[in-house]
């Protein structure tokens, strides 16, 4: 009889759940945490709905725009981001036109002239596909800095194929581009809970399936082709027999339980969250610190996304540090100090939370290694492979849904 293995209960897993729940096949979830919804997931700090890092959602699709807006009452909210560059806030996505503008003379017409005469090298890394589009100046001044700090590796060890997927800078003509998953205007926000909300709907119509504190530790196919799987369920090993599974654990961690070892690495993140003695600290959903010499990279600040006050002077940031090498919760302070955002008394309270997989890092052995696991994977046809971790991809959750949508499909059409 089929059983489907759902490995994770983040987005990706719950999708699957949720889209399976009236199938009339059998299916667990299992996530190694308290908790259900991964990266997605909200808590309560203070009073105030706090997400991890800001978090918004957008999809160009919509079918999936009203598959979600029928799950859970959505805002829609108008974009407000920026990037403190040198001194300077500037929008967000970066703009070379508002750029050119704002820095001083003798910096804009570098950028200008970086910009006209660059020249053309071979773009097998980050750093040389930056240099190719967008000059020396832009380089140094914001890709470099930036995608060091979020990696923590020299640019020139950075996969070019993140630069293709992931550079967020336009010219004139983007200053009119509409709604594109880069320079989106607006964006959806769960009307109340936080961005969690999303997970909770995904999770109550299957909260029975789903175990937590099942930690899968090994992985092992039988001769019917069938998968055994080992749990740790709160020191107690338990093993599960599974005809098909959806994995959306971290792809080396799972693809080493079936013999395959992938030098990929996350970066892990610490978020911290600041309860300040104000009514606002900025008018913007998030900013960014491109500099080095701030350890910060990004900021949310819950107030501007909920459209309901929870008090009416104080205010969460949640700070987000991948840099962690001179980490300190007076350092990231004394950033936002510096950046005369807000003075060190105003702050009531501090807590940090640790994020072990926020970015898959792609280095230059990525594309080499993401076709090694396609191969390898291909000779597994009853396990599918979903969502950020597993498909070591910065991926957003609406194109996990997508591919959750596919993979359901895919289950319902062939049932063992
Ligand atoms: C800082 C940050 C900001 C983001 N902002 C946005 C945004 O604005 N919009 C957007 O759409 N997306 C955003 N994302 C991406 C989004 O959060 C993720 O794509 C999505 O939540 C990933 O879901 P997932 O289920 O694939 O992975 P996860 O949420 O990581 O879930 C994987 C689950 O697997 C479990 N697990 C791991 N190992 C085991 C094991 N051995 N046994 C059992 N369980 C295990 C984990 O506990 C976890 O719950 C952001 C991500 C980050 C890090």
């Amino acid at each position: 009889m089929e059983h489907i293995g759902i490995m994770g209960a983040g987005v990706a897993g719950l999708s699957v759940a949720h889209l399976l729940r009236d199938s009339g096949l059998r299916f667990d979830v299992y996530d190694q945490d308290e908790q259900y919804g991964g990266l997605a997931r909200s808590h309560l700090w203070h009073g105030f709905p706090c997400d991890l890092a800001p978090h918004r959602f957008f999809t160009s699709d919509p079918d999936v725009l009203r598959e979600f807006k029928a799950l859970v009452p959505l805002a829609v909210m108008r974009r407000k981001s920026r990037i403190f560059i040198q001194g300077h806030w500037i929008q967000d996505p970066v703009n070379a036109v508002e750029m050119m503008l704002k820095f001083k003379p003798t910096i804009s017409a570098q950028l200008v002239f970086h910009y006209l005469f660059r020249k053309q090298i071979k773009e097998d890394n980050f750093e040389a596909l930056a240099l190719n589009q967008f000059g020396k100046s832009l380089n140094r001044l914001f890709f470099k800095p930036y995608s060091e700090k979020l990696f923590g590796i020299p640019a020139t060890e950075i996969s070019p194929t993140w630069g293709r997927r992931k550079l967020r800078v336009g010219g004139l003509k983007d200053l009119i581009r509409r709604q594109s998953r880069l320079y989106f205007k607006e964006f959806y926000y769960p009307a109340q809970h936080g961005y969690g909300a999303i997970v909770d709907a995904l999770h109550k119509p299957v909260w029975k399936h789903v175990h937590l504190q099942h930690r899968l530790t090994a992985l092992q196919q039988l001769p019917d082709g069938r998968y055994e799987a080992t749990f740790d369920h709160q020191g107690h090993t338990k093993k599960e027999v599974f005809t098909k599974i959806v994995s959306s654990l971290p792809l080396p961690d799972f693809s080493r339980m079936l013999g395959l070892d992938m030098p990929l690495h996350f970066r892990p993140a610490k978020l911290v969250y600041l309860l300040i003695k104000r009514k606002l600290v900025s008018v913007n959903h998030w900013f960014y610190f491109a500099d080095r010499d701030y350890i910060i990279n990004r900021v949310a600040e819950f107030a501007n996304f909920n459209t309901k006050r929870f008090a009416d002077d104080q205010t969460v940031l949640c700070c987000e540090v991948t840099d962690t090498r001179e980490f300190s919760v007076e350092r990231v302070i004394s950033d936002l100090a510096r950046a005369d955002l807000l003075r060190p008394e105003e702050i009531l309270d501090t807590k940090v939370m640790d994020l072990s997989h926020a970015y898959p890092i792609y280095d230059r052995a990525y594309d080499h290694l993401m076709v090694v696991a396609e191969e390898f994977f291909a000779r597994h046809p009853k396990i599918f492979q979903l969502g950020r971790q597993a498909n070591f991809a910065h991926q957003d959750i609406d194109e996990i849904y997508l591919k959750a949508r596919d993979i359901a499909q895919r289950l319902r059409a062939a049932p063992a």
